[in-house]
């Protein structure tokens, strides 16, 4: 066992019912993720926001994605709704900022897992484009890649670059 499967934080700690998923390599798909969850119901919607989850009772819950989203966005929304439904159970409907924040972090955490993502960084040359290989890797946007490795997921590999540049 390497140092970095050691690594634990809160979000892993929500996530790691996901975990068996995560020992497939990436990208992971969205709807692998949901045979751990109790929506029951994901739907393409003519919406003018990114996506929305409902509780309908019994602790039941649909979710849904702007169809007009690309794929990156469209599996980060997902997940973010995902995230609604996992952590906030019955309240999905009762959003705040710091509740919206959580949910990125989940759903960065769902696609991007911590420990994976060490490992496959870690695998690159420690450089820009280096980003970009990340985000095609886990079909996530560079945006989300970047937000991972703002928080300090991959100091290795930060530093690496700093080193660099
Ligand atoms: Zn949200």
């Amino acid at each position: 066992m390497n140092s970095s499967s050691n690594i634990k934080n809160p979000i892993s700690e929500l996530t790691k019912r996901f975990h068996k998923i995560q020992e497939n390599d990436p990208p992971y798909p969205v709807n692998s993720f949901l045979k751990y969850t109790n929506i029951i119901e994901v739907q393409e919607a003519e919406i003018d926001f990114d996506g929305y989850a409902i509780s309908i009772g019994g602790n039941k819950y649909i979710i849904g994605y702007n169809r007009n989203l690309y794929d990156h966005r469209r599996r980060f929304t997902c997940c973010h709704e995902i995230a609604h439904t996992l952590s906030f159970k019955g309240k999905v409907e009762e959003r705040t900022n710091a509740e919206e924040i959580l949910c990125n972090r989940i759903a960065a955490e769902l696609l991007l897992p911590t420990n994976v993502f060490i490992k496959f960084a870690n695998k690159l040359e420690p450089s820009i484009s280096s980003f970009l290989e990340l985000s095609k890797i886990f079909r996530v946007s560079l945006e989300v890649v970047m937000d991972s490795i703002r928080r300090g997921y991959n100091n290795f590999f930060v530093l690496s670059i700093l080193r660099k540049l």
